[in-house]
């Protein structure tokens, strides 16, 4: 039966969600909605956070001591950040083209502007601050940053997620080096650990549809609150930018995405789009790449039938720089701004924007609204005014669920083509 399948679940229970959340909006019974259904799409999004620093350490593990040689590593790595930074430059300029040719800021009449930096100006600030703290680093940081000095620290927080991915790398190479008996024993531990956890995220995604459902009520009833007028009245006045962030965002799905996987794959499309649709839905829900990870890590090596030394390496990395939605968006929010404030930006500032909304979507981190804080250093870096972000706050949670949705997929394309150019490939389960 149809409906019996994960990624129909998830619809469903999507489209339930966004019903209840207006019936609940309509009616009055908010609070129900706040108070008994949100937390347990609080639940589902925090056990998919806990369960993914185990996993990617254990994975990591048990595919780097499957590797023969551990200079593939470096190898892989290479052409993974390589790819990444292709796809986003791409996306980019998708993005740019796009606000270009639809100019969406010149539509906004001058009332609507006047209400959304009256009604937002006050929430710049605390973005401000977190855009001010990132551009005080050095260029060499991120890097001492991925060598942790406790892995225990590490592995607390879920944003320090490519330190883990530097412990698991080291912890392999030592047991691969160490071999004989005690290596052996080791790579046994983990293998099983290994189907231990991803026996937990199945468990998890049995329950997803439910998480799924109490996430989008709850999303309806915060972005509407009691006035729901007044909510479809400010998606109405910035329909012209939403279109063309949404219009963006399918061409490079389509162009970028389709092509490499077409390139890299005898597979047909349609299955590659199969096998991660549970992940996009997730990402599209819960607005998070890190949160989606162990989904986006199952799928991929499950039923796109990528190695798990190529899935447990690319993704996590991918789930913290790659981030093409979040730069293509950043993108055409920057123009956006700039045409609304009446700006006319040169060529030179535009590809200001290439290169600043490239380090922006490495820096920003897979959580939801990180794209947005971002954004100013990308208009710091233009010379526009960064109030103007308030023209678009109204509207960013539901661009931000879009464009993670391309940020997740844009991983599992990469990690896809990562693994066929090292000839990292199983057969897939096309059935689940
Ligand atoms: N929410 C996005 C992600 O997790 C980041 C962003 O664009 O805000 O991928």
């Amino acid at each position: 039966m149809w409906y019996k399948k994960l990624h129909w679940q998830i619809i469903i229970g999507l489209i339930l969600g966004l019903i209840w959340g207006l019936i609940s909006a309509v009616a009055g019974f908010n609070e129900f909605t706040l108070d008994f259904i949100k937390p347990f799409g609080t639940i589902f999004i925090t056990l998919l956070k806990l369960i993914a620093v185990p996993l990617v350490l254990v994975s990591l593990v048990a595919g780097v001591t499957s590797l023969n040689d551990t200079a593939s590593l470096s190898r892989m790595g290479g052409k993974t950040v390589l790819i990444y930074l292709c796809t986003t430059v791409l996306a980019i300029t998708i993005g740019l083209a796009a606000v270009n040719l639809i100019k969406p800021g010149k539509a906004l009449p001058e009332a609507t502007k006047i209400e959304l930096q009256e009604t937002y100006k006050d929430n710049i600030g605390e973005r401000e601050e977190g855009a001010a703290k990132i551009q005080e680093r050095r260029p060499l940081d991120f890097l001492v940053e991925i060598v942790p000095e406790n892995f225990f620290a590490s592995a607390s927080k879920n944003a320090n997620m490519l330190q883990v991915v530097f412990v698991a790398i080291l912890l392999g190479i030592g047991i691969i080096k160490v071999g004989g008996k005690a290596g052996e024993t080791l790579v046994n531990v983990f293998d099983a650990f290994n189907d231990v956890i991803i026996k937990i995220v199945d468990l998890i995604m049995e329950v997803a549809p439910y998480g799924v459902f109490a996430l989008m009520a709850a999303l309806i009833v915060d972005l509407a609150g009691d006035d729901l007028a007044k909510a479809w009245g400010l998606l109405q006045a910035l329909g012209w930018y939403c279109l063309t962030v949404l219009i963006a965002l399918i061409i490079h799905v389509l162009l970028v995405y389709s092509s490499m996987f077409k390139i890299f794959s005898k597979m047909k499309l349609k299955d590659f789009f199969k096998a991660i649709q549970p992940a996009m839905l997730l990402g599209f829900s819960t607005s998070s790449s890190s949160a989606t990870l162990p989904v986006t890590m199952e799928r991929v090596e499950k039923n796109l039938g990528v190695d798990e030394e190529v899935a447990s390496f690319v993704l996590p990395i991918g789930a913290t720089i790659n981030m093409d939605g979040t730069s293509l968006y950043q993108a055409v929010a920057a123009v956006f701004i700039a045409q609304a404030l009446g700006m006319d930006l040169t060529i030179a500032q535009q590809l200001t924007i290439v290169l600043t909304a490239t380090l922006a979507s490495i820096g920003a981190a897979g959580v939801p609204g990180a794209g947005i804080v971002m954004l100013v250093v990308v208009l710091q870096a233009i010379q526009v005014p960064v109030a103007g972000i308030a023209l678009i706050l109204g509207v960013d949670r539901i661009l931000d669920m879009c464009r993670t949705t391309v940020n997740i997929t844009g991983d599992a394309a990469v990690s896809y083509t990562v693994a066929s150019l090292e000839g990292k490939l199983h057969e897939p389960d096309l059935e689940d």
